[in-house]
């Protein structure tokens, strides 16, 4: 049996490295049930729901950020976006992408996403917004966000990303483990030659996850013999803040004329959002109603 998930974080050694640690089995479960995605789908938007989750965390207060990751493989790239206090949301182009096994029998994430890069943008509120970008080095996700921070954040990190999936689709297990080099240790052989042991001994991530085992203990188990302090822990979860308001002042930004085209034509306008799949239908009335108040705020 599992626990609930959430995101841990931890110090390791004195102070030398920043750990971030999560369980993301339910998260993955909401986003296969919203996209009924295959094995290979729910295994690349598992993993950047994660990652989503990881970079969240490093946020302050109402900033967000949008993981776009544009491969050109069969999935047809993959969006996230999450905030600073948990949740995150997603979607991949391609839900139903099937694939054979890689060579090593794994789900074959990097063929499904492709050649492309990988887009990390940060909106830190008030229009500001930072946008990093890297060529994609494999498309497995891991290795991609690990070449990001180290190329556009001059982090040397390990990041580690994992979903075992059932055959139907649905996760069993999904989780990542994220280790970060502080400044102050990058010269420390001592400490960076431990922590390389620890990480080549490593079992897969998503089999720690899958164990019925605690956030905490699956970083104390990786990090064996190097002091690991717990400074935080918060809980995690997929949600999307969707809502008829948005896709209504979505369809205002249409414009006058063209609602009135619509309406015109008698159409109904249905929309669905990306992120959770879900409807929202907007009847000739609920249109004529907008153009009504598009009318008011004109004058
Ligand atoms: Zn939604």
């Amino acid at each position: 049996m599992q626990g609930h998930d959430y995101l841990a974080r931890a110090m390791l050694g004195d102070n030398q490295a920043r750990v971030f640690a999560l369980r993301t089995t339910e998260v993955v479960k909401t986003a296969h049930g919203h996209h009924q995605t295959t094995p290979v789908a729910t295994a690349a938007l598992g993993r950047t729901l994660t990652m989503g989750l990881v970079l969240g965390a490093m946020l302050k207060g109402d900033e967000t950020i949008s993981l776009q990751i544009k491969g050109d493989g069969p999935l047809g790239g993959i969006v996230v976006s999450a905030n600073s206090k948990g949740s995150v949301k997603g979607y991949v182009g391609n839900p139903h992408v099937d694939l054979p096994f890689s060579a090593a029998g794994k789900l074959d994430v990097g063929t499904a996403v492709g050649k492309g890069n990988l887009h990390v943008i940060r909106d830190l509120g008030l229009k500001e917004a930072y946008q990093g970008t890297v060529p994609l080095q494999t498309g497995e996700i891991g290795e991609d966000f690990a070449y990001y921070f180290m190329n556009s954040e001059q982090t040397p990190s390990a990041v580690g990303l994992g979903v075992l999936v059932g055959v139907d689709g649905v996760p069993i297990s999904s989780g990542g483990l994220i280790v970060q080099l502080l400044p102050d240790a990058v010269a420390d052989e001592e400490f960076i030659g431990s922590l390389e042991r620890a990480l080549s001994q490593m079992p897969a991530v998503s089999s720690l996850f899958a164990e019925d085992m605690s956030v905490e203990d699956v970083v104390e188990s990786v990090f064996q013999g190097i002091p690991v302090r717990f400074i935080g822990k918060e809980d995690v979860r997929f949600l999307c803040d969707c809502s008829w308001e948005r896709f209504e002042q979505a369809l205002m930004t249409l414009g006058t004329e063209e609602l009135q085209e619509l309406v015109a034509a008698g159409e109904t306008i249905e929309t669905v959002c990306h992120f959770c799949n879900k409807r929202y239908d907007f009847t000739l009335d609920q249109l004529n109603m907008i153009l009504v108040e598009l009318g008011n705020t004109r004058e």
